[in-house]
């Protein structure tokens, strides 16, 4: 038992963290939509500016996408089809996917979320399905997001399961060197900050037929030729031992989640995703309004507009960059931790920005280890020079009078 997971201590270490977050005000705000990643709370009418956002490029607010998802489910006069889409599905998941895959040039399977996505594909991986019948020794990532990690004891049962230090290439090419196919799962883009060595891992696939498994839910849309991701980019075509997770409620703006699952019309492939993939073949399915928002996300991403909206994030980090340092300026993702170190001191911090028209992320033990309290700031394209300007004068602002005080 517990040999992976164990739920009942996580309640026990992380239920005081979110009881702070709910005593602060930080967690659990209802709110309108003001549009552009722009906040009212409810109850007090207070406007905000949501700096932990997801939507990256703010596709979210895109015009075009929300009357494609409205037309979608107008057009197709249901919210869903009520049978598994292995025996029937609507024209419009047969589009939407395919609308995916000939952007992405791999085949794709789509899933309710990354989490389904992770759901349906690791088990099948562990199975030794994609790896000509022998079980691949699966290496997770320390980092790796939640969703992969909760598949351990299900792969655990298939094949055998460890996990190394984040990003330790060295444990990684041991394994290799050990014989028997070996595949390993990591995040392309962490949600924590920082990136896999993508290149270093594709030199080891090709040394030694590393099978790779990357979740994409913050590299797609935000990275790459046509926001294709990282790991596409540095591929420069999906192959048979790589396989990638993603969602398509972040950056992509639309809703749901995806597995590129192999080659473009590779239909053996896709067979063992519709019948064998778990998520896949229940009643759950991106619904219709979700599968007109992807279709449309996707002329978005084939357009010039993309690129745009790409730069417009770049430019946008690079000011955050300026003016508020982090440890990891400079290295063009979205993702940035600014660090106070004490749990109170960082909360307080949230509060004011709360205050001051800033929705922040206050995150401590035990999402990190205990000390290293602070902010995690997400930074979008369609966040305004000035928005940036008053976080950063507002932080500026708080450490001066802290330093003073003898806080912050
Ligand atoms: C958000 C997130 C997920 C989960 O995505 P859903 O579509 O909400 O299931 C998976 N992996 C990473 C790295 C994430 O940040």
């Amino acid at each position: 038992m517990h040999a992976f997971t164990n739920i009942k201590k996580a309640i026990t270490i992380s239920d005081a963290f979110w009881n702070v977050t709910t005593e602060a005000g930080l967690a659990n705000i209802v709110s309108r939509n003001l549009g552009d990643g722009r906040h009212q709370a409810v109850e007090t009418g207070h406007s905000f500016v949501n700096m932990s956002s997801y939507s990256y490029l703010g596709l979210d607010s895109h015009p075009g996408i929300l009357q494609a998802a409205a037309d979608a489910v107008l057009n197709t006069g249901s919210l869903n089809t009520t049978v598994s889409r292995i025996r029937v599905q609507f024209d419009i998941l047969k589009d939407a996917e395919d609308a995916l895959a000939d952007l992405v040039e791999a085949e794709v399977v789509t899933l309710p979320s990354c989490a389904a996505a992770a759901a349906a594909a690791l088990p099948l991986l562990a199975s030794g399905a994609l790896t000509g019948g022998t079980p691949p020794r699966l290496l997770f990532d320390k980092n790796a997001h939640f969703c992969l990690n909760l598949m351990k004891p299900v792969c655990a049962d298939e094949t055998e399961v460890s996990t190394i230090g984040h990003n330790d290439l060295s444990a990684l090419e041991d394994a290799c060197k050990a014989g028997g196919p070996v595949a390993y799962v990591a995040d392309s883009v962490y949600s924590t900050g920082g990136r896999a060595p993508i290149r270093d891992l594709l030199f080891l696939q090709e040394r030694y037929g590393l099978f790779l498994l990357f979740d994409e839910a913050h590299g797609l849309s935000t990275l790459g030729r046509h926001g294709r991701g990282p790991v596409l980019d540095a591929l420069d075509g999906i192959n048979d031992r790589t396989l990638i997770i993603t969602s398509l409620n972040k950056g992509f703006g639309a809703s749901g989640g995806a597995v590129f699952i192999g080659r473009r019309h590779d239909r053996r492939r896709r067979e063992l995703a519709t019948r064998f993939g778990g998520p896949v073949t229940w009643s759950q399915r991106i619904n219709v309004a979700g599968l007109g928002a992807i279709i449309k996300s996707v002329d978005i991403h084939r357009s010039d507009e993309l690129h745009v909206l790409q730069e417009r994030l770049q430019d946008n980090i690079r000011l955050f960059d300026r003016l508020v340092p982090t440890a990891t300026a400079g290295d063009g993702l979205p993702i940035r931790f600014i660090s106070i170190g004490d749990e109170d001191g960082t909360v307080r911090l949230a509060q004011s920005f709360l205050a001051e028209g800033f929705y922040t992320s206050a995150v401590f033990f035990p999402v990190i280890a205990r000390g290293r309290a602070g902010l995690r700031i997400m930074i979008r394209a369609n966040m305004t020079a000035g928005d940036i300007e008053r976080f950063a004068a507002h932080l500026k602002d708080v450490r001066t009078v802290g330093t003073e005080a003898g806080h912050v």
